[in-house]
């Protein structure tokens, strides 16, 4: 998955997973989702069938993994997971599909990433549980159905815009996460710091809510890293703890980390306020422009320090100002 910052190395991926919540009455924030969430499930309990197919969307680290896996745990059905990258032709979804058992929660991350001839064979495996598989070549060629168990597909991707429509169309219901608010974050840290039993005052929890990009990963390794910073250091004072161990990790006072920062300054400094297409604003900076659109920008968006318009992408006076710079009257 794009995360913010460096991928996922095993240990982390562990302390993760330690620190999923397991049910929708645990999951931290995105009430509204939550509730249509569990009605959905309610409903097809009642019913007797599989859940719709659920599409969740937003920035890396939201909890959409964690609502995958909810997903299968409140239905009591098992849960099969794969990502877009790893199906890059039609066979490998065809291989994956016929062996799911009846029920199961399939759940494809970065979704929008799947080969094109995948995608179309999903149409039909989502709408009526069978796919055809074409065997031999040129004139021929033929295709033989194959008749798929019940499954609820989860997809999830950084932005809807990415998925073709005939596939998001697909879908019964779609979610888009959003980014937390600081005292949501703030509950996802005392959860964290009770079940790895760390000592850690509420001020200085507070203190890196703020500072987690809106975002309970973030938070989660920010955590981790003022732990390891009052062990290393045999520290007690957290709050000290806090700052230090978020400076080396270079994440400013206002959450923002390395590459934020990297963003706003070309956006500022070469392009002089923009406005700039991403494009643009990626090479200058030698990132990849789909990781500026779904982890660097909707943040800045938010944080009020970056906005987009027709034209491009434009700083905000406040971003200007949180480089200690003025913009030329023109900026807004
Ligand atoms: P990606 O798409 O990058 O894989 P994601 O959106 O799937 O990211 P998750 O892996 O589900 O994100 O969540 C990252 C971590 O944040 C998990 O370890 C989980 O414990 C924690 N987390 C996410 N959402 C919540 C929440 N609402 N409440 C508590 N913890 C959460």
């Amino acid at each position: 998955a794009v995360t913010s910052g460096e991928p996922l190395n095993d240990s982390e991926r562990d302390f993760e997973g330690a620190l999923r919540p397991q049910s929708l009455n645990e999951f931290v924030g995105q009430h509204k989702v939550v509730s249509q969430l569990g009605l959905l499930l309610k409903a097809a309990e009642m019913d007797s069938r599989t859940p719709d197919h659920i599409l969740l969307s937003g920035p890396p680290g939201l909890g959409k993994t964690t609502l995958a896996m909810i997903v299968a745990h409140e239905s009591g059905r098992s849960l099969r997971m794969s990502s877009g990258p790893a199906i890059s032709h039609a066979g490998d979804l065809a291989a994956l599909l016929s062996s799911l058992v009846p029920g199961e929660v399939l759940f494809i991350d970065e979704i929008h990433r799947m080969a094109r001839s995948a995608e179309e064979m999903l149409y039909l495996a989502m709408e009526d549980f069978r796919i055809d598989i074409m065997v031999g070549k040129g004139v021929g060629a033929s295709s033989i159905p194959l008749d798929l168990p019940p499954f609820t597909l989860v997809g999830a991707t950084t932005r809807t815009g990415l998925l073709a429509s005939p596939l998001r169309d697909r879908f019964g219901f779609t979610a888009h996460l959003e980014f937390y608010e600081v005292e949501e974050l703030k509950t996802v840290l005392s959860r964290s710091a009770q079940l790895l039993s760390i000592n850690i005052p509420d001020s200085a929890l507070l203190e890196i809510a703020r500072r987690s990009r809106g975002t309970p990963r973030i938070a989660n390794r920010l955590l981790r890293r003022v732990r390891d910073y009052m062990t290393v250091h045999s520290s007690e004072d957290a709050a000290h703890a806090v700052e230090l161990a978020l400076a080396l990790y270079d994440v400013d006072e206002r959450g923002l980390d390395r590459l934020d920062r990297s963003v706003l300054s070309a956006l500022v400094e070469r392009f002089n306020g923009g406005p700039v297409g991403v494009n643009s604003l990626a090479i200058s900076i030698g990132e990849e422009s789909e990781t500026i659109e779904a982890t660097v920008e909707p943040f800045l968006i938010r944080e009020g320090l970056m906005s987009r318009t027709h034209r491009g992408r434009i700083a905000t006076s406040q971003g200007w100002a949180h480089l200690g710079l003025t913009p030329p009257s023109i900026n807004p």
